[in-house]
């Protein structure tokens, strides 16, 4: 039911392809200005390394060793070392750990020692501690500095194909499209279900329930319905056309992610006959080309962030809410220059996206903390990826959209009329996303014309 023509509008969003086409020419080069030459920008704090699968058995579930390594390409052995998929997976680049409390007091008249780089002023990358907030959509980090995690750059470890799949990477994307399983609320406990009560998020203990509670439910809401789905699989996207706005949205969220995940690993490609990379027209077509409905939920991710980056443009000129280089007015002036131009530009066309619409009528209202805890049990759900670099833009991108959705359903509201400041990371996570989009956009555009081309040289 999806057409991805130019003039078709991208449902749920008042655009149509070709208008958030145009506004990304507009748009990418500033996006790549910003994140691909600011310090505060290319740089991302996440705990990657300490935190536990919360779902399942690492050791059992990850495909991060290299012997499911193997399982994934055909000959591991035959490849190079370099070129397999236990390698690609890895981090590259110095990494600063996260400086703890007494060096953050000392900051920004002394930079922290760290070994990011000799181009990088440090007193752009540190990241000030604060609280969190219960309108967050993501899990905050740990209280204590030590597991406060590491500084990455994400410039030396782009987003691409890394050959991370088989059964490790099915379970993941398994369970996250099982979180979009929302109750009906003929059914009791259906807004509790994956509650999120304590300000810190539940025990890991509690996830297992969870899961195993939304399990259940599942296939007794299935068996109501006669639905010839087994347990366990989650709906389709065409299945979602027929549900509420809420539910739609979270489903197009997280595929449309997925479709951006894809789009990036099918255009930065390993051949691993000639040690190239370059975009693989077959890999597309497989997992885009030939699914619509993934394209057009990209192009609603990529619209739903614009609007929030395009609301958030008022708070993001104001010097009192937002510094991006402590110590460094230069750099901290250039750096919001370059975020205003991002933010003007996301500004510059209508309202793409009416967040006022959701969580209004019907079971809305109740839906909007079980949309939130779902969203949140996706952010946990990315300990689960068992090859780093993947774990690095997985956990960046939930934490964009949760931020984006955050902006979208918490700024402005009239219940909570002050306004919540976004702690650096969200700010990071959200515009290397919206990059990570825009960047999508553009290959996909492009990929279609090589479907096109071969179409027309056969
Ligand atoms: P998968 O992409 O694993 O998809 C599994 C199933 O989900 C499909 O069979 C289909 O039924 C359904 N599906 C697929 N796409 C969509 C969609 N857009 N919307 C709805 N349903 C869909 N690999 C890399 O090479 N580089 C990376 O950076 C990378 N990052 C990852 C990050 C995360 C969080 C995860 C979980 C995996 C990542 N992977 C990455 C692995 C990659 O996403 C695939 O899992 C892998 O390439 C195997 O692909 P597949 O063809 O088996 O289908």
């Amino acid at each position: 039911s999806q057409d991805i023509s130019p003039k078709a509008i991208v449902s749920d969003a008042c655009a149509s392809y070709s208008t958030l086409e145009r506004l990304n020419r507009n748009v990418k080069p500033a996006l790549d200005e910003l994140t691909q030459t600011t310090d505060f920008f290319s740089h991302y704090r996440l705990n990657l390394f300490h935190k536990k699968c919360p779902f399942w058995n690492d050791e059992n579930g990850m495909c991060g060793n290299i012997a499911c390594a193997v399982e994934t390409l055909d000959n591991e052995e035959d490849i190079p070392l370099v070129w397999r998929a236990s390698e690609l997976g890895k981090l590259e680049g110095p990494r600063a750990r996260h400086p703890g409390k007494s060096v953050q007091k000392a900051l920004p008249l002394r930079p922290l020692q760290g070994s990011l780089g000799e181009d990088v002023g440090e007193s752009c990358v540190v990241e000030y501690d604060d609280e969190c907030d219960d309108r967050d959509y993501c899990v905050p980090e740990d209280e204590s500095a030590a597991s406060k995690g590491d500084y990455v750059s994400l410039l030396r470890n782009p987003e691409r194909f890394t050959g991370y799949a088989g059964d490790g990477a099915k379970q993941v994307w398994d369970a996250i499209y099982r979180e979009n399983c929302f109750q009906r609320s003929s059914f009791p406990n259906s807004a509790k279900l994956g509650r999120d009560t304590s300000p810190r998020g539940p025990a890991a203990m509690d996830f297992k329930a969870v899961i195993e509670a939304a399990g259940r439910q599942q296939v007794l809401e299935q068996e109501r319905q006669h639905s010839p789905l087994t347990p366990f699989v989650a709906k389709t996207g065409l299945e979602y056309e027929d549900e509420c706005l809420e539910k739609r949205v979270f489903y197009r969220v997280v595929s449309g992610m997925h479709a951006s995940i894809s789009t990036h690993l099918c255009w930065d490609f390993l051949n691993q006959t000639t040690g190239e990379w370059q975009p693989n027209v077959g890999c597309y077509v497989s997992r885009l080309h030939k699914f619509p409905d993934r394209i057009s939920n990209l192009y609603f991710n990529y619209a739903l962030v614009t609007r929030a980056v395009a609301k958030l443009k008022p708070y993001l000129s104001q010097q009192q809410d937002y510094t991006f280089c402590m110590g460094d007015p230069d750099q901290d002036a250039v750096t919001r220059a370059k975020v205003m131009a991002v933010a003007e530009k996301a500004a510059s066309v209508p309202q793409i996206f009416d967040e006022s619409l959701m969580f209004k009528n019907g079971e809305g209202p109740s839906l909007k903390e079980d949309f939130r805890n779902r969203f949140r049990n996706i952010s946990r759900l990315m300990d689960c990826v068992g090859c780093d670099k993947c774990r690095l833009w997985g956990k960046l991108q939930t934490a964009g959209y949760g931020t984006a959705l955050k902006v979208l359903f918490e700024f402005e509201n009239n219940d909570k009329p002050e306004v919540p400041i976004l702690k650096r990371t969200e700010l990071v996570a959200l515009f290397n996303t919206y990059a990570r989009l825009s960047s999508s956009l553009s290959a996909i555009q492009k990929f279609r014309v090589m479907v096109e081309e071969d179409e027309t040289a056969k």
